[in-house]
C-alpha cells in the first residue's frame, strides 16, 4: 500500500515532531490539496442528538450505561420530525441522527419510523429536490438492522473504529466489545450500499505515533468514504479518565496533523472538523477547516436536553449562525440546499460526478 506523498518514516516524524514549521508546513500543503480537488466549499451536517441512553460501557464516554449520575432523555418522533424539518427548511439538506447505543427491536423500530417520515415529509416539502439526506450514528447493529435503515431512506452511516490497533481498542472497551465486530460492521454498512464514515480519538493514554500510522492504513485499506476524528477529552465520570496520562502526543496538534494527512492521503473524501477539535481550543474550527475538513456539524438538538449528551468535559456548543459567520469569516464558501456527497463515494460507485 501506498503512503504517497509521504514515506510511512516521514509520517511517523511529523507526528512526533513538535516544531511548528512542519504542522505549518503540512497544513498548507493540505489545504492546497483541498482546493485542487474538491474547492473550498464547506457543508453543514444539522447534528441530532436524540437520546443519550446507551447499553454500553466505552470507558472514554460520558454516555455509557455505568454513568448513573447523567439525567437520561429521548426526544419523541414528533421532536426529531420537527427538528429536521426546521434545518431542511432553512437550507441543511442533510442531517445526522446520533445517539448512544441501543439495538433492541423496539428502538430500531422508532428509528425506522423517524427516517422514513423524515424522508416523506422532506421530499413532499420540495418535489425538486431528494429530500433530506440522513446520516445515522447510532453505533453497532446488526446486518439486517442496517439494512432495514437504509430501506427507510438513511444514505450515510458514521462508526468510528476510535483506534485500529486491536490491543489500544480492548483497552478502552469493556472485552464485550470486539474490535473485530465494529470492522464487520463498517463491511456491512459498505455492502448495504451506505456512504460509510469512520474515525478515531487522538490522544488516547498510550497511543503513539506508531498507532497513528495504522489508523491511517486502515481508513485506506477500508476505503472510506468520510472520516470524523477528533482529540480525546477525558469525561470524569467515565474510567480513562483515571487512568495516568502518559500521552506522547498532543491531541490538538496531532489532530490537525492527521486531518492534514488523511487530506493528503485520501483528496476526495469528506472530514468533519468535529466539536471535540473545537472544544480543545478556540482555533479548532478554524485550524480544522485548515487542515482539509469541509463537514460541520452544528447541533440542532433542542437547548433543554443539549447538555445531557455529556460525551466528555466542556463540550462546546456553538449557535449554528455562529459557525455559519466563522466558516464566511475564514473565506470557505458555505454549500446549502445541497446533499454534499463525498466526491469519493461518487467516483466509487461510478455515479458521474454531478448529477447527485
Ligand atoms: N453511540 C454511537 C454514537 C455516539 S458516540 C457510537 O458510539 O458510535 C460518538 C463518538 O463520540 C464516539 O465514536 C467517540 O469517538 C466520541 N467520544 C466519546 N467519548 C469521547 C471522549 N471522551 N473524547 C472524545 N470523543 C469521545
Ligand atoms: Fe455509548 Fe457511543 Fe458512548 Fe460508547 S461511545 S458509551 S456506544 S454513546
Amino acid at each position: 500500500m501506498t503512503m504517497e506523498p509521504y514515506a510511512e518514516n516521514d509520517i511517523i516524524d511529523i507526528l512526533n515532531s513538535d516544531d511548528l514549521r512542519v504542522l505549518q508546513e503540512l497544513l498548507q500543503s493540505a489545504a492546497k490539496c483541498r482546493l485542487e480537488n474538491i474547492g473550498d466549499k464547506v457543508y453543514l451536517r444539522g447534528l441530532i442528538e436524540f437520546s443519550n441512553y446507551c447499553d454500553r460501557n466505552c470507558f472514554y464516554c460520558g454516555l455509557r450505561k455505568g454513568n448513573r449520575q447523567l439525567e437520561r432523555y429521548r426526544l419523541s418522533k414528533e421532536e426529531i420530525v420537527q427538528t429536521a424539518m426546521l434545518a431542511f427548511n432553512s437550507g441543511y439538506h442533510s442531517i445526522c441522527l446520533q445517539s448512544g447505543e441501543i439495538d433492541s427491536p423496539l428502538e430500531i423500530d422508532f428509528l425506522v419510523e423517524v427516517v422514513e417520515e423524515i424522508k416523506e415529509l422532506s421530499q413532499k416539502a420540495d418535489k425538486d429536490s431528494k429530500g433530506l439526506g440522513i446520516t445515522l450514528s447510532v453505533g453497532e447493529l446488526s446486518y439486517q438492522q442496517y439494512k432495514r435503515l437504509w430501506e427507510a431512506g438513511a444514505h450515510r452511516y458514521l462508526l468510528r473504529i476510535e483506534t485500529s490497533v486491536p490491543q489500544l481498542f480492548g483497552r478502552i472497551h469493556p472485552p464485550s466489545q470486539k474490535f473485530e465486530t465494529r470492522v464487520e460492521c463498517l463491511r456491512a454498512l459498505k455492502d448495504i450500499g451506505y456512504q460509510t464514515g469512520t474515525g478515531v480519538m487522538i490522544g488516547l493514554p498510550g497511543q503513539t505515533a506508531e498507532h497513528l500510522l495504522q489508523d491511517l492504513k486502515f481508513f485506506q485499506a477500508e476505503d472510506v468514504d468520510m472520516l470524523g476524528m477528533g482529540p480525546y477529552i477525558p469525561h470524569r465520570s467515565a474510567p480513562l479518565s483515571k487512568l495516568s496520562p502518559e500521552q506522547q502526543l498532543d491531541p490538538y496538534t496531532t489532530t490537525l496533523k492527521m486531518l492534514a494527512l488523511c487530506r493528503l492521503l485520501m483528496p476526495d473524501i469528506n472530514m468533519v472538523a468535529s466539536t471535540a477539535l473545537q472544544s480543545i481550543n478556540p482555533q479548532g474550527l478554524r485550524m480544522g477547516l485548515k487542515a482539509g475538513a469541509n463537514i460541520v456539524m452544528p447541533v440542532l438538538t433542542p437547548d433543554d436536553m443539549r447538555g445531557n449528551y455529556y460525551l466528555y468535559e466542556n463540550k462546546l456548543y456553538k449557535k449554528p449562525q455562529e459557525l455559519v459567520e466563522e466558516i464566511n469569516s475564514c473565506g470557505y464558501t458555505l454549500g446549502l440546499w445541497e446533499w454534499g456527497d463525498p466526491l469519493h463515494y461518487k467516483r466509487r460507485i461510478k455515479v458521474k460526478v454531478g448529477d447527485a
